[in-house]
């Protein structure tokens, strides 16, 4: 192929154990699925349908890098999530053929400028500029499903500075991996390096410059996040 710019080099996560890395393809967020942090924020937990909301695939940052304080906010949120990177693509997945299309999980952080998704909450207006900003990714390296065995339950946690701010289990989320990819690919066709953000506990708050952020699932890889000045 011939392109009038230099193409850019496809965005990237970390395999555990490897030197080879995992395509990124698109990022998908789920939006509100632990009880507890719907309520938090405001809303019913009434299990409403799952939805949705999307990153840049080049969002997404390795673990031990400092990410420098976003712009156009003073509110920048840490959510620890359980992250699943779909390895083999579909469309109107079963539940029960989900993990089929699972390579493996990771540890990751929708980092939020919760400022300025409130302010487009308020008005009916898109999140993007709240969720999808540079650098607002972060993931750890992935585990192959193989290694891991389907992730059901154990712990998720996240602190900043050593302190604990969110502790749930993944038994605890609304819609679990299974029904979250499932629903998912009955409204896109999942692609191979598609990543999905599985939404975030209770806890959430906000985080500032030298602030150090680790999130921790059971059997995965942490992800530590540095908190920079901004650039
Ligand atoms: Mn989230």
């Amino acid at each position: 192929m011939n392109y009038v710019i230099e193409p850019p080099a496809p965005a990237t996560v970390a395999v555990a154990d490897s030197d080879a890395r995992f395509p990124v393809r698109r990022v998908f967020c789920v939006g509100r699925n632990y009880d507890a942090h719907v309520r938090e924020m405001g809303k019913n937990p009434d299990r409403d349908p799952p939805f949705f909301f999307t990153k840049p695939a080049d969002a997404v940052v390795d673990s031990e890098i400092t990410i420098p304080y976003p712009p156009e906010t003073e509110n920048f949120h840490y959510e620890a999530e359980l992250v699943v990177a779909i390895g083999k693509g579909g469309f109107r997945i079963d539940k029960k053929d989900v993990s089929k299309h699972i390579f493996g999980y990771a540890c990751g952080n929708d980092l939020t400028r919760r400022d300025l998704q409130l302010a487009a909450r308020e008005a009916g207006r898109p999140w993007d500029w709240g969720k999808g900003f540079d650098l607002s990714a972060p993931c750890a390296p992935l585990h192959r499903i193989e290694d891991t065995g389907e992730l059901t339950t154990g712990s998720i946690t996240l602190s900043v500075n050593g302190e604990l701010k969110q502790e749930a289990d993944l038994a605890q989320l609304i819609w679990d991996v299974n029904e979250i990819v499932s629903i998912l690919s009955r409204s896109i066709h999942l692609q191979k390096g598609d990543l999905i953000y599985t939404g975030t506990p209770a806890g959430v708050g906000p985080i500032i410059p030298g602030d150090v952020v680790v999130v921790r699932i059971e059997g995965l890889t942490d992800l530590v996040t540095t908190i920079g000045d901004p650039a």
